[in-house]
């Protein structure tokens, strides 16, 4: 199998609405945050992992297209659709499609965002949002446990890179058309946690 081309992807990633992406629980601190969102170990600043955006895309096209993934709800390891050629074909290590086509890379801040975040670290304290849910009693209707939960604020812009490898063979065309038609689907979608209630909502500009 020969590589002929690597071909780039390049958009911005603008927040509609906050964005959720969950940091794991080790990291919280007592009196912390309940619902932390992954950051830079560095710098602190949120960003969306390239293993998030993939998933997601991945899913959502599994949904439209798998009807393995339709009838099991797991990732297609067919070795033999599209979504297998572009993501890898799922525990599939038999599989002819030979390496997988889309190297999705996290997605950082812009750099006229991240000062923006910088700023809003500065005086507020955190480079986030943090939004309190609550449920609702069903009999008299009070909100209850309210559950801070933190969020890359709504506006935020993010670059997002996706580099295809195109092999002897490929239809580039067919690649790009399938990570396009993804990404489409996500922007109708969510990325992240809490999407039926509003967070998640981007756009690829
Ligand atoms: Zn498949």
């Amino acid at each position: 199998m020969k590589l002929i081309e690597y071909v780039s992807v390049n958009k911005t990633i603008k927040c509609i609405s906050g964005v959720h992406i969950g940091a794991s629980k080790d990291n919280i601190e007592i009196g912390g945050i309940d619902l932390p969102i992954i950051k830079h170990p560095l710098t602190g600043m949120p960003y969306i992992p390239g293993s998030s955006l993939k998933g997601k895309i991945r899913s959502l096209l599994e949904l439209k297209y798998s009807s393995r993934t339709q009838q099991t709800g797991d990732p297609c390891g067919c070795g033999d659709c599209k979504i297998c050629k572009g993501f890898g074909a799922h525990r599939n290590s038999r599989s002819p499609l030979g390496p997988t086509r889309f190297i999705f890379r996290d997605s950082e801040l812009t750099t006229e965002w991240k000062e923006k975040l910088i700023s809003l670290q500065i005086s507020k304290g955190t480079p986030t949002e943090i939004k309190h849910e609550n449920t609702i009693n069903r009999m008299n209707g009070i909100a209850k446990d309210p559950r801070p939960n933190e969020r890359i604020p709504s506006g935020t812009e993010l670059d997002f890179s996706v580099t295809i490898r195109v092999f002897d063979g490929d239809k580039k065309e067919e690649l790009i058309a399938l990570l396009d038609e993804g990404m489409k689907l996500l922007e109708q979608d969510y990325i992240g946690g809490a999407g039926s209630r509003g967070s998640g909502q981007i756009k690829f500009v």
